[in-house]
């Protein structure tokens, strides 16, 4: 058994309270490998943001999670190292499936676990909700929960349509299950494809998709029946269109990839909305940096020469999400 609080990462009790008094959100950044990881801390200590790092079920496959967990580690050593006196860091399980993966997360020093059960019936959420928060809580770490359905791809985690969350079964659900915090689903989605065209209408002066506004008027009613509830968004990059044309015009093919304008996240993020969940993005922003170098150097073939101009483009990336987009540069001195 590692507790998190020996590891120097803390808990998202005291970032949600903070995030939904002060109007703005903690960003919730995925990592895969040691360069996005930098280019997380590097940007957060920079800007003083408090920051949730997420690891995901196809990071697990793909990095290891034991490998994930002592990198997380190491980067909270790294932050004081950058002149962040007092990092807020909290290491995140992202959709988690079963009860026995999140005890495996609290145990190995995880300070916070996502527990989703929004494909299950709903009172088979409830209770394996309930079952997680109960093991969770005992070593003070803190549980997300999610209800209502999410369209798109996140590694594992595939549906075909969204089911907005129904307002009216949160206030039971969130007494009944204690979860710290709720994933709802009003209408942002996984992956760089989150609309089809069919969903959208088109710029007639560039010809890119512009999608559909989420819907505001159910995170309103969320917000009445549990006022200052931690509420999360998944699904949230903006697929910014400079990198998909960069990658486009540098050997790929990413046709109407499109996400979630940035005026509609700011708007969230003065909400009860305090964790928004960005993956994509960084994504983007590596491959468009590693396209350029391809196409510009042919005879480039050390890593660090590729990587490295893509852990900066990243960072850049993450500094702009925390400063113009959630708020949340200067919470965390
Ligand atoms: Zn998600």
């Amino acid at each position: 058994m590692v507790n998190y609080k020996d590891l120097g990462l803390v808990n998202t009790r005291e970032m949600f309270a903070k995030a939904v008094d002060g109007g703005y959100a903690i960003p919730a950044f995925n990592f895969n490998n040691m360069e996005q990881l930098q280019a997380i801390i590097k940007a957060c200590a920079e800007t003083k943001s408090p920051v949730i790092l997420q690891v995901s079920s196809g990071a697990r496959k793909y990095a290891n999670q034991t490998l994930l967990r002592y990198m997380a580690e190491g980067a909270v050593e790294y932050a004081k190292e950058l002149g962040w006196e007092h990092p807020q860091i909290c290491l995140h399980l992202d959709h988690g499936d079963t009860f026995e993966l999140c005890k495996s997360c609290v145990d190995f020093g995880f300070s916070s676990v996502m527990i989703d059960g929004s494909s299950l019936p709903y009172e088979e959420n409830i209770a394996l909700t309930k079952k997680v928060v109960d093991y969770a809580h005992q070593y003070d770490v803190t549980v997300e929960a999610e209800l209502g359905v999410l369209a798109g791809v996140e590694d594992d985690v595939v549906a075909e349509e969204s089911h907005y969350t129904k307002p009216e079964e949160v206030i039971d659900f969130a007494t009944r299950t204690g979860c710290d915090s709720l994933a709802i689903s009003i209408g942002t989605s996984h992956g760089a494809y989150k609309f089809k065209p069919e969903q959208c209408t088109r710029d007639p002066q560039t010809g890119k998709l512009v999608p559909p506004p989420l819907a505001f008027d159910v995170l309103e009613e969320i917000e009445k029946k549990l006022p200052g509830f931690p509420i999360v968004l998944h699904g949230s990059s903006s697929v910014p269109q400079e990198y998909v044309d960069i990658i486009n015009t540098h050997g790929g093919n990413l046709p109407d990839a499109v996400g979630i304008p940035e005026d509609q996240l700011r708007k969230a993020a003065k909400s009860a909305v305090c964790k928004i969940n960005i993956d994509s993005d960084s994504r983007l922003a590596f491959t468009a940096a590693v396209r350029k170098v391809f196409a510009e150097k042919p005879g480039e073939f050390d890593p660090r020469k590729y990587c490295g101009p893509a852990r900066d483009e990243m960072t850049k990336l993450y500094k702009h999400k925390i400063i113009e987009v959630l708020g949340s540069d200067g919470k965390a001195e």
